[in-house]
């Protein structure tokens, strides 16, 4: 990050503020409130079932949720209000590539710029082409998403979300439908993308990448954010709660997920 970003970082940009979400009776998330500077780059880590994905969904309007308020660059984001706004300043990247299959990663990359932008098709397949060699798929670019490996899917899958020019993008768990061989290639795109500034929260099992790309770690259980550090604070000494240290040390013995207690499943 240069120095320039790095002071754009002081911008409060995301404001999340006593955030809950229900799932019928179920509470998913509790209270929890977020400031993110504009530029800023949060890797969200915990188990499975903390709430991580419900948190990046409420953020761009996929789920709705029950109290509290999200803010993204003043624009209100709730009940559908402001929808197409929120749409356009914030991108997102799914586990699930979700890219059309019938046509090309170039269309797909395309797409959205003429359907929501209204674009011409000639002007947007240039910049797809632009996006697509960011993402190092030139040769790629006419080959349908069958024709693609998982890794190059979300590499297509990414530059699709750029093509929005958004000013947020969410990363829910990227890399975890990839082979292992190609979860590298993946990551070294989203790395460059979060060197441009773009804010981005990054869902994600990879500890060492949201060491090295992350300008703070969330750490979150049971629908509460229990930290909120800098990588370095969060993996080198050790982090504050025992649960923390305890998942850490589980994703790095390679066990993945920690099993949420039960004693602790209780519903609020
Ligand atoms: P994470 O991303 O940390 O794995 P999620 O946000 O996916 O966690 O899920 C948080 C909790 O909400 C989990 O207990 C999950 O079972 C529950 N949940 C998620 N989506 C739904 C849904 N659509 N309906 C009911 N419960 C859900």
């Amino acid at each position: 990050m240069n120095i320039e970003e790095k002071e754009n970082t002081s911008v409060p940009f995301i404001k999340i503020t006593g955030l809950q979400k229900y799932y019928g009776q179920f509470q998913a998330l509790h209270d929890v409130n977020l400031t993110i500077g504009k530029g800023q780059v949060l890797a969200l880590i915990g188990p499975s079932g903390s709430g991580k994905s419900t948190l990046v969904r409420c953020i761009n309007l996929l789920e709705q949720y029950q109290k509290g308020t999200i803010e993204v660059d003043g624009i209100v984001v709730k009940d559908g209000r402001n929808l197409s706004k929120v749409r356009a300043e914030v991108g997102m990247v799914f586990q699930q590539f979700n890219l059309f299959p019938h046509m090309s990663a170039l269309r797909n990359v395309a797409i959205a710029p003429v359907r929501v932008r209204g674009m011409s098709w000639e002007e947007a397949e240039k910049k797809a082409l632009t996006l697509l060699e960011r993402v190092g798929l030139t040769a790629h670019a006419h080959k349908r998403p069958s024709q693609l490996s998982g890794g190059q899917q979300q590499r297509v899958a990414i530059a699709r979300a750029l093509a929005m020019e958004p000013q947020v993008l969410l990363f829910d768990e990227p890399t975890s439908a990839l082979d292992p061989e190609m979860v590298g290639e993946v990551l070294d795109v989203i790395q460059k993308v979060a060197e441009t500034g773009v804010t981005m929260l990054i869902v994600t099992h990879e500890m060492s990448f949201a060491r090295r790309v992350s300008d703070r770690v969330i750490f979150m259980e049971q629908g509460r954010v229990i930290e909120d550090s800098p990588p370095d604070e969060f993996f080198g000494s050790s982090p504050r709660t025992d649960r923390a240290q305890l998942f850490i040390r589980s994703v790095l013995q390679g066990h993945g997920d920690l099993p949420v207690p039960a004693a602790t499943l209780a519903i609020e």
